[in-house]
């Protein structure tokens, strides 16, 4: 605390009889006195020392207690130090000194009177110690200030990101419903016709072969619900740390075989011919059902986006890696856009051109740092895009996707 501090008051006088008379007299338990004999002397303690007070004699030798003032007042550290001439002379030399503007200047009088110079000395070092509780209270204030302004720096970020959550928020959940309600809609629809059939005793309508396309529709649209339903159990499983992967020794190659043998009739349905080239057996250490829902985003985003083109697939192995990659020559990603389509919700189209949630990516994503691995795109706009998946042949022993 400032103001337990011992105050500091310099006396100058080239005569030491008047300096030990002085500081007689203005000796007091809280104050320490520095006595100098001549100006040089004073200027060192002057810039070694603050000083509530500097008690200067006008007529020394060499420096003067005048020049020694407007040394004072010229210089930063010693500008507001309020000065006390000694004088032996008459009170016109009162004004002798220029230096008022900057600070306090008084004047005591030979002989001095030992209660006039305790009352002066005791006002100075009052005010000297209110003017240094005044300050720490200022410098506890502007700190305050300054933390209730980062405070509120913090509460309006922090205010811009609930904003933009929610935001988020509700486009997710009106671009979900409407993703939930298009199958539901198409099976409601199917369930409708036949039930009209149905009430009519029209049985034309369920030949073996109908129905066979029947549960092929319906399964297609089951097949979509499933999905969306999966991707958001997984965005909660990533959002609370629980995408864990179970690691089994497997054969990639035959997974990705296996994914596009899947996809052929809907591939074909799309216009697209895949050419799948894979080396042998890669064998590695990885997530079995994860892994596969890593080649069928990439396969089902090469066909949804992929403009009926051709989809083709590389796998190759090599240096402890296996890498897949997965081209189309569809619609393509503008640069700007392809750091961010790996983020939750984020996709270049709009949900009319071609539905999504814009999930897949940060899901996929997501799973191949889980293993250790990277994603990363390369393509144009219009030209179509290669999705390039790296994974560790080791795969992650010890990881988990959170
Ligand atoms: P979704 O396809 O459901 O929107 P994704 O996370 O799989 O979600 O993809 C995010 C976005 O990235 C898509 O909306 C699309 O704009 C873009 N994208 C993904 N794959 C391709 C691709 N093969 N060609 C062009 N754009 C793609």
């Amino acid at each position: 605390m400032p103001h337990r501090e011992k105050t500091r008051i310099l006396l100058v006088d080239d005569v030491p009889e008047n300096l030990l008379a002085l500081e007689a007299l203005i000796r007091r338990d809280d104050v320490v006195v520095h006595k100098a004999a001549s100006g040089d002397a004073a200027l060192e303690l002057l810039l070694a020392h603050d000083f509530a007070l500097a008690i200067l004699d006008v007529q020394m030798p060499g420096m003067d207690g005048f020049e020694l003032a407007e040394f004072m007042r010229g210089t930063e550290k010693t500008k507001h130090i309020p000065i006390v001439f000694v004088t032996a002379g008459g009170r016109e030399l009162n004004y002798a000194f220029k230096g008022y503007e900057s600070g306090a200047v008084d004047f005591l009088h030979k002989p001095l009177d030992a209660h006039t110079v305790k009352s002066k000395v005791n006002v100075f070092v009052d005010l000297y110690r209110q003017s240094k509780v005044l300050k720490h209270q200022l410098e506890t204030l502007e700190r305050n200030r300054q933390e209730q302004e980062a405070l509120l720096q913090e509460l309006t970020e922090t205010q811009e990101e609930l904003r933009k959550a929610i935001t988020i928020r509700d486009e997710f959940m009106s671009i979900a419903s409407h993703e939930l309600k298009t199958p539901l809609t198409s099976l409601k629809l199917q369930i409708q016709l036949r039930q009209r059939y149905l009430k009519k005793g029209d049985a034309s309508a369920f030949t073996i072969d109908k129905i066979a396309k029947m549960v092929e529709s319906d399964d297609r649209q089951i097949q979509r619900l499933i999905r969306l339903i999966d991707d958001m159990l997984d965005i909660s499983r990533i959002r609370s740390g629980r995408l864990t992967v179970h690691p089994a020794t497997f054969d990639l190659s035959e997974l990705v075989r296996d994914v596009v043998d899947r996809f052929s009739e809907q591939l074909a349905a799309a216009g697209c011919t895949v050419t799948l080239t894979v080396p042998g057996p890669v064998v590695g250490y990885w997530d079995h059902f994860r892994v596969e829902q890593v080649v069928i985003n990439l396969l089902t985003n090469a066909m949804r986006y992929g403009a009926g083109k051709p989809v083709t697939i590389v796998l190759e192995a090599g240096d402890g890696r296996a890498r897949l990659s997965v081209r189309d020559e569809g619609i393509g990603i503008a640069e700007e856009h392809q750091a961010r389509i790996f983020q939750q919700f984020e996709r270049v189209v709009s949900a009319s051109q071609i539905g999504g949630l814009g999930l897949g990516l940060y899901i996929v994503d997501q799973i191949v740092r889980a293993h250790g691995g990277s994603i990363r795109v390369e393509s144009a706009l219009g030209k179509g895009s290669t999705f390039i998946v790296e994974l560790p042949v080791e795969g992650n022993r010890a990881s988990d996707a959170s």
